[in-house]
């Protein structure tokens, strides 16, 4: 039963949390585990917006549409989806960048301009951008060349 016929659930009164991608930590778009949204059951939801209400204890992932009526607001969650579909993009396109290998041995892109050196010690992998180094992911060492890329793309993205 979609929650929309649920009468203890409430239709109107929520409050934005966020709004997530749930491509963002994946290397490969063919990976992405897609959510269902909790109102009206669509289950191909990518970008997940989180809501609260306070008479719904935790939290509800919805879709766009779901959520601008849930909310009331119809520009913001189309605005902060479109934020992260560009942000995907951009991602997507990074991703495909070719990365050579320098004279040293590490892993050098040549990107719009600018340049992310990846190095490799021990099976752990940073990457420097700016000057600034980059050596773990949501905090996590960096053990795999994919999240490196990953990781890379989140330094070059935050100050471009
Ligand atoms: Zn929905």
């Amino acid at each position: 039963m979609a929650r929309w016929d649920n009468p203890g659930i409430p239709h109107k009164g929520w409050t934005l949390v966020g709004c997530i991608d749930l491509g963002e930590d994946v290397y490969d778009d063919d990976e992405i585990k897609y959510e269902t949204c909790e109102m009206c059951h669509n289950d191909r939801i990518r970008y997940v917006h989180i809501l609260t209400h306070p008479d719904y204890p935790g939290q509800i992932h919805v879709g766009c549409d779901c959520a601008c009526k849930m909310t009331g607001e119809y520009k913001t969650h189309q605005k902060d989806e479109q934020r992260l579909r560009n942000k995907a993009n951009r991602r997507k396109n990074f991703l495909k960048q070719e990365w050579y290998r320098s004279r040293n041995g590490n892993l050098v892109l040549n990107y719009k301009g600018e340049y992310i050196t990846a190095v490799e010690s021990q099976g752990r992998w940073r990457c420097v951008y700016r000057k600034r180094w980059t050596n773990r992911y949501h905090g996590q060492p960096i053990t795999d060349l994919n999240i490196l890329k990953l990781a890379a793309f989140q330094a070059f993205d935050e100050d471009n």
